[in-house]
This record gives C-alpha cells, structure tokens and sequence, in this order.
C-alpha cells in the first residue's frame, strides 16, 4: 500500500469513527429522552392516582359537603340551591303540555301530549329557532316578545283544536339555563347572563313574569308553571318513566346533579313544608372542592389560565370542555421535556386544540398499530411523523386522564347515594328497610358519559367498586335523555292548575 493509499484507509476508518461517535451518541440521547417521558407518565400517573381508598375520601367529602351546604347560604363551594320542585311526574299526567328551553344561541319550543296511567308520551313535537344576534345584548322587552310571539306560532300551528278548548289557559314548563335565585317552583330572579347574553334590564327581574307579560301581549293564554334548570329537566323525565329515580347527573360539556332530598335535613330553610316530604336540591357540583381530589401540575395550569380560576374545580377535573385539554397539557410538556414529538409540537400549545371527542377516538382506537391515533396526530394536530412506541404513550396518557374524571364522578354519584342512606353503609335513612334493599336509579345524562364508551365502563366499575357488589346490584345507573324539553313539559303537567 502506497503513502496515498494509506492516508485515505486511515481517513475513512476516522469519518466511520466519527459517524459512529454521533449515531451512537444520538441513540443515548434519545433514550435519555425517552426515559424522560416514560418518567414523567409515571409522575403523571401517580398523581392522578384514584386507590380505593381515595374514592372513599372524596365520597365522604362530598356527603360533608352537602351538609354543610343545606345547613347555610355560602356554607360550603356547593351552592345546594332549592328548586322548589317537590312532585316529580309519575306517570299519572294527562294533557298538552309546553316547553321552552333558553339556554344558549338557539331556544326549543315543545308540545307534549301525555295520555295518563299507562300509555304515557302520545306524542310530542319540536321547532328549534336562532335567536337574532341584536336581540342577544338588547332590552328584556325586545327579547321576551320576540320568544312570545314565536312560540304564539308554533301553538298555532301544532294546534289541531281537538282535545283542549281555545280558551283554556296553557301550562309552559320554562327551562332557563342562567343562574337564577328561585323563589318557588315558578318564578325566579336573574341574577346574572352567561353564554354571551347581555340583555341588561332583565338582571333582577323575575323571568317566569317578563316571559308571562310578553305572552299576554302577544294574545297568548298561557302560563309559566315551572320555571327550572335543565337538571331538574332531566330528572323530571327520568322519574316518569321509573319512580326510583332518585338523582340525575349530567356529565356533558360540563357537569352538574340534583337529587331529591328531605325537607327535614335542609337546615338553611327551617319550615319548609311539602306533601311528599322531599323537594328538589339543584347541588350546581361542578363546583365541588376537597383536599382529597387528586390534583397535578396540569390542572393547577388549566384552572390558573381559565376565566374563571378557583371556580368548577371539580368540573375541571370530571367534564368533557376540559379532559382533552388536560392531555394536550401532558404531551406538550413531553414534547418540550422530553422532544417527543421532534420540531413539529407547536399545534400542542394551542389551548383546546385537543377535543374531548378527540381523544375519546385516540383512547378507543383498538387497531394493532393505532391507526386511528396515526389519523388524528396528521390531520387534527398536525404531526404527522409520530412513532408507534409514541402513539402508545398518548393512548396512556388519555387513558389516565378519562379513568381519574370517570372515578371521580363516580364517588360523587356514591357521595350523593350516602347523603340520603343509599349506599347500604346503615345509618339513619339506611338502603335497607326491615332488611329488604331498596332499589336506586341514578339518571345520568351528557355527551361524555353517552358517547365515551370508556369514560363510562370506569365510572360504572367504580360505583360497583366502592359500593359492593351486593348494594351496588341494587343502584342503577340510567343513561338518560337531556330534560331540558320534555322533562319542563313534564314539570308543567305535575304543577298544572288545571
Ligand atoms: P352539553 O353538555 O353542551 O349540553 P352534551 O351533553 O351533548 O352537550 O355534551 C357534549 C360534550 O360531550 C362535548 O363537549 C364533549 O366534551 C363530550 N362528547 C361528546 N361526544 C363525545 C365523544 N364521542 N367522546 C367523548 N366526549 C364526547
Ligand atoms: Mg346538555
């Protein structure tokens, strides 16, 4: 071998060192990295942790809760406000029926013929209507007559004339779904606007009456006879049907429950009487808070960059709005922590780019090599490189966030359940009576809970869990239809005058 020869072998066997130096080099980084992430799951894990015992915290916690709240006004984060609504329907209602539902951008008018004992809903029917975007921010006046005068065509038309006489006064069962300080079953004050309404003149009206003023303008015969959140609705509807119904959940965008409690134990309103001894509480639970609540880094940051920071902790934690934000928070700070995601992260960052439906189709994707996670990454978030080894960890990462929102919920359904002794623990008002269990429905109701077939499999394994089996054989959990218009008109029907 030549001098010339021997300096390029020597060359080349220098740049395969080098080369080697650097692959080998890039492979301990990135399963430095790697680590890292395989890491931060398992912290993220255990602080999401929902043992048994915790669940049984959080169930007692939120009993605790309850109590404080019926015992004062701002007794505890659960506001426990009285609905007034002390008969549920059962069944035994006959005649027309309306409802309207305001509750956002659009309201529902509804008619509902009830056919009495036995042969139940006859029929009912259903118009949607925008409302006009200058009658969202304009007077009370304007915005009543305008739902008046609509509704006014809908009895109209739906009207055949055959079972209720022209001149006979109608019963509307009016869902409001902005906070309200009611007063009785059907009249209640507006305290504030949500969801972009800022009709001001009616903040502190009665809004049973402004709707009632517009309707006898408008040359309507009709009136409000109950006045309720969309809860209460779907409560109402569920009891209709099974007159076990104790409770009703709705686990959707977010979250909330009613149950009927007894007169007796709410202390803050000392001498409220009612024929069946029980009335309605609306418990607005997406506020709920304990110490007990296993709570990360990332839902410090989510509630911290929400508008409505220290508010609907429990809402944070449990509701379709925020779990797939709580997931992108994880993998974002993977991808920064620990670069899973290569350069391509930046979508990541977006505040709720990641939908709870989302994540939902991730979590449930069932193929071998996650094709359906593979989808998503490209098409929704833009990454379209993603490993499978890495689709396995966002899988986790979802699964963690879903099982510890389902199980929460979960105790506070069993929470509920031990409130007024139907969880087969004895006590005053045991499950039991003279030894025979009484059995329990529980309406729940919400996109997450109806479309999320995992978040619904964990919550219902867990009541089973903290429960027992043998008391839990006696709990149904009901998925149920929103109330918000068919349940009103059922309202309507058991507080009818007629
Ligand atoms: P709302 O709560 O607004 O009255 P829904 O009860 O229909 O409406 O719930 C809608 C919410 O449910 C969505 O915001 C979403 O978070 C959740 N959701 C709907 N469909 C799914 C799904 N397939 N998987 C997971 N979550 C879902
Ligand atoms: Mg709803």
């Amino acid at each position: 071998m030549g001098k010339v020869g021997f300096g390029v072998a020597v060359g080349c066997a220098v740049v395969t060192c080098a080369i080697a130096a650097v692959l080998l080099g890039r492979r301990v980084q990135s399963r430095r990295k790697w680590r890292r992430a395989v890491e931060m799951l398992q912290e993220f894990e255990e602080g999401c942790a929902t043992s048994i015992g915790r669940l049984r915290q959080v169930v007692d916690a939120m009993a605790v809760e309850m109590h404080a709240g019926l015992a004062s006004d701002g007794g505890s984060k659960l506001r426990m406000l009285l609905t007034f609504v002390d008969n549920l329907p059962d069944g035994n209602e006959k005649g027309t029926y309306y409802a309207l539902d305001l509750g956002g951008t659009n309201f529902r008018v509804l008619r509902v013929q009830l056919g009495g004992r036995g042969s139940m809903i006859l029929s009912h029917q259903v118009k949607h209507h925008p409302i006009p975007q200058e009658l969202m921010s304009g007077t009370s006046e304007d915005l009543f007559d305008f739902i008046a005068r609509t509704l006014k065509q809908f009895v109209e038309q739906e009207d055949d004339g055959s079972e209720q006489k022209v001149d006979e006064k109608k019963e509307l069962g009016f869902t409001f779904s902005f906070p309200v300080r009611q007063m009785s079953v059907s009249s209640g004050i507006l305290v504030k606007w949500t969801k972009g309404f800022s009709v001001e003149d009616a903040v502190g009206k009665d809004v049973a009456r402004c709707l009632e003023e517009a309707m006898t303008k408008a040359g309507l015969n009709m009136q409000v006879a109950a006045l309720v959140d969309d809860i209460v609705g779907t409560l109402a509807l569920c009891h209709y049907y099974d007159k076990d119904t104790v409770a009703a959940v709705v686990i959707g965008t977010g979250t909330n429950a009613c149950y009927v409690e007894r007169t007796d134990a709410i202390i803050k309103c000392q001498g409220l009487l009612t024929s069946s001894g029980g009335t309605v509480v609306n418990m607005e639970w997406g506020n709920f808070w304990s110490s007990h609540l296993p709570r990360t880094s990332y839902d410090i940051a989510l509630d911290d960059e929400s508008p409505n920071s220290n508010d609907q902790g429990f809402e944070k934690m449990i509701s379709g709005m925020y779990l797939g934000d709580i997931a992108r928070r994880v993998l974002y700070r993977m991808a920064q922590e620990a670069d899973i995601f290569g350069d391509d992260a930046y979508n990541l960052s977006i505040q709720f780019i990641f939908r709870t439906p989302l994540m939902a189709a991730m979590h449930e994707d069932e193929s071998p090599d996650l094709r359906e996670v593979r989808r998503i990454l490209t098409e929704n978030l833009l990454l379209p490189h993603v490993s499978l080894k890495v689709r396995r960890l966002i899988v986790r990462v979802c699964d963690i966030v879903t099982r510890r929102a389902a199980r929460l919920a979960a105790a506070g359904i069993v929470g509920i359940l031990k409130k007024i002794g139907r969880d087969g623990s004895g006590g005053v008002a045991s499950g039991r009576t003279k030894g025979t269990p009484r059995r329990t429905v529980v309406a729940i109701e919400g996109g997450l809970y109806a479309h999320y077939s995992m978040f619904r499999e964990y919550l219902n394994e867990a009541v089973v869990e903290i429960l027992g089996e043998e008391v839990a054989q006696n709990v149904v959990l009901r998925v149920s239809e929103d109330g918000s218009g068919i349940g009103a008109a059922l309202l309507a029907a058991a507080y009818s005058s007629n």
